[in-house]
Order: structure tokens, then sequence, then C-alpha cells
């Protein structure tokens, strides 16, 4: 660490130390980074100390030590719950708010610090803390260019850069979007996983067909999302009335197993309302209409 700290790399606070503040931390140090820490439970730093790290005392002093300031807490609630109260120590920092919330709030947070004379990245990072430090994952930031710009080099320690633009709502809404995929097919995963070990049948056992099955998602995507784009649901290639069907079986098969049918069923209720709207002899795809007009 002490060469590349010799040759000046810049220094960091990260304000929040849950796992992914830990990893960010560790990163950072890992790099030759000197990182100042601060978090509402001061003894999840004890550690981070221990390996290097500067601890502050109050949050105004963790505001003070370095220009850049990385983010990582629970949601912008907590963001605001911490920096309101500094806020006059703001001014001249580079907030890097790697956060989960909602693009509306991404884009509110960014408007407050830029009140206070502060400058906001958004951050969305698709990676679980395990992956912090490797370049093969990946972050979307959003916000001034020149202020990402400014500090790439340093933000790539994480994970690679993924610059979406200057919206700063563009990063989270981005992220949350990847989130929807990942936590509802996560847990249909999860739910069919059950439902063979409720059988008899493991879940080490089941996993290669799961994972061959989601295996074939991308290739089912890339055949959609342009049909998607061009509001063609022709039922050329599949229909509504034979999904819902299909979709029953799963649900049947389901309590048969003893098990709980209320993901499978939410989605029969989709297909029905998308049939009920006459969409029964139109593609799968048609179910985006019945999303739209909710
Ligand atoms: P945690 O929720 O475990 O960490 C939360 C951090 O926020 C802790 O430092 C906690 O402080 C602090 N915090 C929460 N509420 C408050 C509050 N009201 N006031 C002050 N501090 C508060 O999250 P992770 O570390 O796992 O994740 C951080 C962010 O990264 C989240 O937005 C998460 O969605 C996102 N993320 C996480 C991933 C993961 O796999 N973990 C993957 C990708 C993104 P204290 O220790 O005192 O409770």
């Amino acid at each position: 660490m002490g060469d590349k700290q010799a040759a000046g790399e810049q220094a960091v606070t990260v304000i929040g130390l849950g796992p992914m503040g830990q990893a960010m931390t560790r990163a950072f140090l890992a790099a030759g980074h000197p990182v100042t820490v601060w978090n509402r439970t001061a003894s999840k730093a004890d550690a981070l100390v221990a390996e290097g790290a500067a601890r502050a005392a109050t949050i105004e002093a963790a505001l003070a030590a370095n220009e850049l300031v990385v983010l990582s807490l629970t949601d912008y609630d907590a963001v605001h719950a911490i920096l309101e109260p500094a806020a006059a120590a703001l001014s001249g920092r580079v907030l890097v708010n790697l956060s989960s919330d909602t693009p509306a709030r991404a884009r509110a947070g960014a408007e407050w610090a830029a009140g206070h004379g502060a400058r906001h990245l958004t951050g969305g990072v698709q990676s679980p803390p395990s992956g912090i430090g490797s370049p093969e994952m990946s972050t979307f930031y959003s916000g001034p260019a020149d202020v990402f710009e400014a500090h790439r080099d340093t933000l790539a320690v994480l994970t690679g850069t993924d610059y979406r633009g200057a919206d700063p709502g563009l990063a989270a809404l981005l992220y949350q979007l990847q989130m929807d995929i990942f936590w509802t097919s996560m847990t249909a995963a999860l739910h069919a996983l059950t439902v063979a070990r409720a059988n008899g049948i493991s879940a080490a056992e089941f996993l290669p067909h799961a994972s061959a099955t989601a295996a074939s998602v991308p290739d089912f995507l890339a055949f959609y999302a342009p049909r998607l784009d061009a509001g063609e649901h022709g039922g050329d290639v599949d229909n509504l009335a034979m999904g819902l069907v299909s979709i029953e079986h799963v649900v049947h098969t389901t309590l048969q197993s003893g098990a709980d049918a209320t993901l499978p069923s939410a989605v029969a209720e989709i297909f029905r309302r998308a049939i009920e709207a006459g969409h029964a002899k139109d593609s799968f795809t048609s179910v985006s209409e019945v999303f739209r007009s909710a």
C-alpha cells in the first residue's frame, strides 16, 4: 500500500459501513487510497480502522476530511438523516451516492446537495459486496460529466464504471430496472426449487435444470425486445390463452405439493387481466399493455 500512497492515490471518505461500505473501504485501502470512515453504529468501523482506515469522530469530521465522499446507506432517508444535521459541512464536497432509492429521490437528493454547495453523482452498484474490487462488475453512474470524469479512476477501484448521462435519476432508474428482474426472477427460481424439494427433489439435484431454463431467458428477451418496442404482439409464436393454461398448471402443481402458490397465482391473474382486455390470441408480450395501463 505504501508505494501507491506515495504515488498520491486520492483520499476518500466512506459513510455507511454495512456489508457494501465495508467491502468498498477494503477495496480502496487495498488500492492504496487513504480512507476515512464514519458509521452510525461506530463499532462497525473497528476492524476497518485496524486495517488502516481513519475513523472520523463526527459526520462533520468525515465530510471535512476529503473532497470525495462515498455514501453507502440503506436508502435516501438514511442519507438525509445523516447529512441534514451536517449540511453546513457539505460545501465543496463531491457526494458519490451509492445508496439505493427511486429516480425521483435521487434527483431530489442531487438538488438538495447542490443547494448546499455539494456536487452529486448517483450510482447503482450491480454487484454483491463480494464482487467489490472486481473490474468485471459494473456500477451505473449519472450526474455531471465533469465530476464523473474527475473521479472515474478512483471509482474504478470499486467496480467497472458505466456512466450513463447527466440526469441524476438515470443511474437509479437503471439500477431499479435490474433489481426488478433480479428479485422477481430469483424469487421465481426459489419458488420452483421449493416445490422441487416438497416433492423430494433437492435444490442441488434440480439446479442444472433451473440453470438451463434461466440460461434460455436472454434468447427469449432478444427475440421479444424489438417486437415490444414496435408494439407487435401478434400471436404467431405464442398466445396468452395457452400461457394462462400453462401457468394454471404450475399453480395446481404447487398446491398439490403443499406449497404456497401466491407467486404463480399472481402471474395467472395478470394473464387473465390481459385476456379480459382482448389479448387471448396475442403474444405473451401483450401483458405489457396491461402493465402500462395500471
Ligand atoms: P445495509 O442496509 O446493510 O447498510 C446500511 C448502512 O446504512 C449502515 O451503515 C447503516 O448504519 C446505515 N443506515 C441505515 N439507516 C440509517 C439511518 N436512519 N441513519 C443512519 N444510518 C443508517 O446495506 P448494504 O451495506 O448491504 O448496502 C448499502 C447500499 O448498497 C444499499 O442501498 C443497498 O441497496 C445497496 N446495494 C447492496 C447490495 C448488497 O448485495 N448488499 C448490492 C447492490 C447494492 P448502521 O450500521 O448504524 O445500522
